[in-house]
């Protein structure tokens, strides 16, 4: 029974500060940011805001995060205990199956600040509840080992976090009807894969490099050292980090990949394409007469052999590519020489596209193995996506980011108001809308069709000019200054984005190159000539079919973003917003002017408006009935009359204000925190 276990003495969590912020007299963003730092004084990271979960980076293992603590939340209510992610994975795993409805949960918050574990921890516990079976069994099993995999590939130590995801991704889990896992699906988001090429200093490339180069008997087969300088893994930046062990590392990666069901053959496959990449980075280029050439053509030997390629093939097309046109109605070409800026561009192209290449395979190849027959329509989402970035210098990258967070934001704003509203709509509850900001129009300002929204402005320029100079950049500069409002300022060479979470300043140079991004065809093609099958499968496009239309980042970017949002929509929702208390990794420390900057963009103070606008309690009427019984005497031990007089009999017994409660059709809802504190203390001193 609820009551009986609900308990605000047992729980020291429960005492230090206020668990559930909606009940806080004041909310402005410091006093929230206090209540968080009671709390975390006392190494309790979670607190609620109603259904909203909020937790802060501990930057150390708490023990009620470890996997015996997972029983105590099995059943239970998100009142029962005190404030989880435990109790997060619960409640959308029970109510899946009680109200057979989907799932998700939204996980939010900047680099660093707990997402990824997170959604490790969310993972952990359903995999924990839910049913067995030794092919239930497997599908647990590839639901966790594809986590490993997947921060190998894609996850890079920054100088905000040591493991931070360079990618997005939303792991769909199916269940029967019964509760058991029987299937999944990995969508992943814009992967950072200019890392691959160069990194800021202090930071490192993907995991996955230093753990091959860990590996001695790697080295060996593939001809890495560290003691060979390769350009694409930055000597002046990080090579070790301390809490990262590298060679175990590469353990855990292979396991994975054999889980995953990734047979020996494209393991090696993989690895060695991963060494042709280090090796194709140390190929460097001279200037002759303004043309590039190839330095030294012996460096061009290991990559075209671990690429399955000709030398030859490989040295002309770095340097070079054929053009066609038309000469007295003949088609002609030509092999146009690059400049060893354009040179370096192709390679560093080359090397980001397989590797993206590969980071995809491994996708697909999660979700063949999570792959069943069965339909399913009891799912649980779970989104763990790069948050709002805000850089000292802000290009195409964090614009796309910032566009998805945006989006999510969004989402946030509908499915809260929206549930609330409906609710009480269908319990036919009088209540006054709160309103607040609504960022759908910056939405739009990224992603209107009619008038052309900043994507489709971008997409015109690229269209319609084949250059990559700057003055392409300029003139979307220019297109932009039409679309300028309260939200966009341009004054070139940048403009400015008010997003829900702050300005942000972009920088619009090689905003047409990056949003173009495609391989040159030459290469695809040179690709496609490799004697390694694998490597012609990482190529399989058509190419006369990409000349006619190629798809644009921007393109791809909000057609993702929008098929989540539809998937996301069609969920129950759940939300978990993480807060990094310090920038130093460093266990135990706050920093209060940053943590209240986070609450800030995070909208938390509207969050408890709206939350407190509406009522803070709802319950059905029998479950409250029996929580507070114990209250009169002609309730306890039991109310022979009408239920909804037992409610309205405990209502006026404590002397609640009546305008503080209303009854809907199957709940009752209260008001204020107040009034449900009266009857919690009375309750307790019972
Ligand atoms: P994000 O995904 O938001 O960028 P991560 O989830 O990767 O951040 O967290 C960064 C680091 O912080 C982790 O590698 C881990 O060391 C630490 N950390 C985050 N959340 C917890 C937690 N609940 N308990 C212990 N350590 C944590
Ligand atoms: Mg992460």
């Amino acid at each position: 029974m609820l009551g009986a276990k609900y308990d605000f003495s047992r729980d020291r969590e429960r005492r230090a500060g206020i668990d559930d912020m909606v009940f806080m007299s004041k909310n402005t963003d410091s006093d929230i940011s206090h209540n968080l730092k009671i709390r975390f004084d006392v190494n309790y990271i979670y607190t609620y805001i109603g259904p909203v979960l909020i937790a802060v980076n501990p930057y150390k293992n708490v023990d009620y995060c470890r996997e015996n603590h997972m029983e105590k939340y099995r059943g239970a209510t998100q009142m029962d205990n005190a404030p989880h992610i435990f109790a997060i994975a619960e409640d959308m795993f029970s109510n899946m199956l009680i109200d057979s409805e989907k799932q998700c949960v939204i996980i939010s918050g900047e680099s660093g600040a707990g997402k990824t574990v997170s959604a490790k921890f969310i993972m952990s516990y359903i995999a924990e509840v839910s049913g067995g079976g030794p092919n239930v069994q497997r599908i647990k099993d590839v639901i966790l080992q594809s986590n490993p995999l997947l921060e190998a590939f894609g996850n890079a130590k920054t100088i905000r976090n040591d493991n931070s995801s360079r990618f997005g991704k939303y792991v769909e889990i199916n269940f029967s009807r019964g509760g058991e896992p029987d299937g999944g699906l990995i969508s992943n988001f814009l992967l950072e894969k200019s890392r691959v090429v160069s990194q800021a200093e202090n930071e490192r490339n993907f995991h996955i490099f230093y753990q091959l180069l860990s590996n001695a008997e790697f080295c060996q087969q593939y001809s890495l050292s560290l003691k060979l300088r390769f350009q694409y893994i930055n000597h002046v930046g990080a090579i070790k980090v301390p809490k990262i062990d590298d060679a175990k590392e590469m353990h855990d990666t292979q396991h994975a990949m054999d889980i995953i069901g990734l047979p020996k053959e494209v393991q090696h496959n993989i690895f060695s394409l991963l060494a042709g990449i280090l090796h194709l980075g140390n190929v460097n280029f001279g200037d002759k007469n303004n043309y590039a050439t190839v330095l030294s053509e012996q460096d061009l030997r290991a990559p075209c052999a671990y690429f399955g390629i000709e030398v030859d093939y490989l040295k002309t097309k770095l340097i070079s590519k054929r053009l066609e046109f038309k000469e007295h109605q003949e088609n002609k070409q030509v092999e146009q020489t690059f400049t060893v800026h354009k040179a370096i561009f192709t390679r560093d192209a080359l090397a980001k596209s397989i590797y993206s290449r590969i980071f995809d395979h491994l996708i697909q190849a999660i979700n063949s193995a999570f792959q069943t027959t069965k339909k399913s329509d009891l799912s649980v989402g779970i989104l763990d996506i790069y948050g709002f970035e805000i850089f000292e210098r802000n290009s195409f990258e964090q614009f796309c980011i910032n566009y998805v967070n945006e989006k999510l934001q969004q989402i946030f704003i509908e499915l809260t108001l929206k549930k609330e509203q409906e609710e009480y709509k269908r319990e036919n509850i009088q209540w006054t809308p709160i309103s607040f900001f609504n960022n759908i129009v910056v939405c739009d300002l990224f992603e209107a069709k009619q008038p052309p929204g900043m994507f489709l402005l971008l997409d015109d320029i690229c269209a319609s000019s084949h250059a990559t100079t700057e003055k392409v950049d300029q003139s979307y500069l220019h297109k932009l200054s039409s679309l300028s409002n309260q939200h966009l300022i341009v004054s070139p060479p940048t403009f400015t984005v008010k997003h829900y979470a702050g300005a942000v300043t972009y920088h619009s140079d090689q905003f047409c190159e990056k949003n173009r991004d495609i391989l040159n065809i030459d290469l695809i093609e040179m690709m496609q000539s490799s004697t390694i099958p694998f490597v012609k499968r990482l190529f399989p496009e058509q190419t006369s079919t990409i000349k006619a239309r190629p798809t644009t980042v921007g393109k791809k970017i909000s057609s993702q973003a929008n098929e989540l949002v539809t998937k996301l929509m069609s969920c129950q929702p759940h939300y978990v917003r993480c807060i990094k208390p310090n920038e130093n990794q460093a266990p135990g420390e706050w920093n209060s002017s940053n943590a209240i900057e986070q609450v800030k963009y995070l909208g938390l103070v509207a969050n408890i408006e709206v939350r407190k606008a509406g009522f803070v309690y709802r319950r059905e009427f029998a479950k409250f009935l029996s929580r507070y019984a114990i209250l009169t005497k002609q309730t306890w031990p039991k109310w022979d009359g009408k239920v909804t007089d037992g409610v309205m009999h405990i209502v006026d017994s404590m002397h609640l204000d009546r305008r503080e409660v209303q009854l809907g059709n199957t709940k009752v809802f209260i008001k204020s925190p107040e009034s449900l504190h009266v009857l919690e203390d009375m309750r307790l001193r019972k």
